[in-house]
């Protein structure tokens, strides 16, 4: 008989194992945070576990990981969905960022955490500001991140005019704080933390920028994350600067190596593909944000030349399962084939291969013995999983994020009955509500046409 801490049982395990086997009344073993064993239920008498907890009606599958996020940015929920994206965005959210006080983004940054633990999301790769505040909050709720402060030299207030102008002092200033964020957090919370270098966009950095902000990396040890051609307004930006095309620009700085994460490509060319692959970099795919915009990116290609690719949720609706579904719904409409995508390759996607991203795939993203223990448990008793048959298609296009009722990350749990256990959800819930008229009227004033007040064009 074996001590361990905590007993995970399962009436369908989904380990996301080589070979993606799925194991009927299967178990996961737990000692120090780590995997002791993940497979079938082992013989009565071989486990003595402080804690267990049945399998009855559940199913047990790796904690989602989440490969580009922005966990304070759902400020902006809704304000950019249905009103001309990129005017929203320019005129918009990003005139109103450069407002919004620390204290706002921490709270949101609490909201956003609350969010995405109750949707099983166990891993976050996230690039914003008050980064440090958005590490507080992971260090308390247990979630495991990767972080980065958002490093740009243009003026994002007035993107929106067309000024792209770069202005050296902007850029090295934010790349200061993020180097200095990068020292004090990187490997914090007994290593659940890591940081980034998180140059934003290959149009809202010059490349002096992306070359020192390389530098710092290479000498600090950690990796990159970018957005890259992810608007046609930012192809036709760095086109007509440098002659090429934005992910052939981090090539041409020497930006580009395998720890850098590329979030987006869908305006990406064959050149900039090529770069890519023959860089080694990775891929963050968001399926949720790009049927509302209109373009889905060639996730085909990126796939068969290799480019190590997974899902994320990036500010949109931080729903793992709506995103798998999306981008299955996607991929059959584009390419005409019911198999385009399988079931199984999305919750991959979203598990070890978002994992393999950010370059954790040796410790987290499967339930392999050896790894860290970051789980969670998806409650099947519910009448829109029944009869629940233990394939993929059953938990992939079936199951919704608040099935998820359990989550743990290191062995630890982060959420129990559907909620944080580390983090007092209605208290944020609460002060977050109370911001919601102030940031209504800051919308409002900007020309926002996605809420009602003064100035609103439906209102007058
Ligand atoms: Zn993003």
């Amino acid at each position: 008989m074996t001590e361990i801490d905590l007993l995970v049982r399962a009436e369908f395990l989904y380990p996301v194992s080589p070979g993606m086997p799925v194991i009927p009344d299967g178990e996961v073993a737990i000692s120090r945070g780590r995997i002791l064993h993940a497979g079938p239920r082992q013989p009565e008498g071989s486990w003595f576990p402080t804690r267990t907890l049945s399998g009855e009606a559940k199913a047990v599958l790796p904690g989602f990981v989440n490969c580009h996020s922005h966990a304070a940015s759902l400020i902006f929920r809704s304000q950019t969905d249905d009103h001309a994206a990129k005017a929203a965005l320019l005129e918009v959210a990003f005139r109103m960022e450069k407002d919004i006080e620390e204290e706002e983004w921490a709270l949101l940054a609490e909201a956003g955490c609350a969010d995405m633990l109750q949707a099983g999301i166990t891993t976050i790769n996230d690039i914003w500001y008050a980064p440090h505040r958005l590490a507080e909050t992971v260090e308390a709720c247990g979630l495991r991140a990767q972080i980065a402060h958002k490093v740009f030299d243009v003026r994002l207030h007035d993107l929106w005019r067309g000024d792209y102008t770069h202005h050296a002092g902007i850029g090295e200033e934010r790349l200061r704080d993020g180097v200095a964020f990068a020292e004090r957090w990187h490997g914090a919370a007994g290593g659940r933390i890591t940081a980034r270098i998180g140059t934003h966009a290959t149009d809202t950095c010059a490349p002096e920028l992306l070359r020192a902000a390389r530098a710092e990396a290479s000498r600090l040890g950690i990796g990159m994350h970018i957005h890259a051609a992810q608007s046609a307004a930012e192809v036709e930006q760095v086109r007509a600067a440098h002659g090429c095309g934005p992910v052939e620009l981090l090539r041409d700085t020497g930006m580009l190596a395998p720890d850098v994460v590329l979030a987006h490509l869908v305006f990406a060319e064959k050149g900039d593909l090529d770069a890519a692959q023959e860089s080694g970099a990775t891929y963050a795919h968001c399926p949720t944000i790009y049927p509302r915009r209109g373009r889905y990116p060639p996730l085909e290609d990126i796939m068969e030349r290799g480019i190590p690719t997974g899902f994320a949720t990036d500010w949109m609706l931080n729903d793992p399962f709506e995103g798998m579904r999306n981008a299955l719904n996607a991929m059959r409409l584009r390419l005409g084939s019911p198999t385009a995508l399988s079931c199984a390759q999305a919750l991959e996607l979203h598990t070890i291969g978002a994992a393999r991203v950010m370059g954790l795939q040796e410790e987290i993203g499967s339930l392999e013995t050896g790894k860290k223990a970051d789980l969670i448990v998806v409650d099947l008793d519910r009448p829109h999983l029944q009869p629940y048959y233990g394939d993929y298609a059953a938990l992939v296009y079936y199951a919704r994020a608040s099935d998820v009722v359990t989550s743990i990350v290191a062995g630890d749990i982060v959420l129990e009955d559907g909620r944080p256990t580390m983090l007092d959800r209605d208290r944020t819930l609460a002060h977050l509500k109370q911001r919601v008229p102030g940031w209504r009227a800051r919308l409002a004033a900007l020309g926002s046409r996605a809420v009602f007040g003064p100035g609103c064009p439906c209102c007058g």
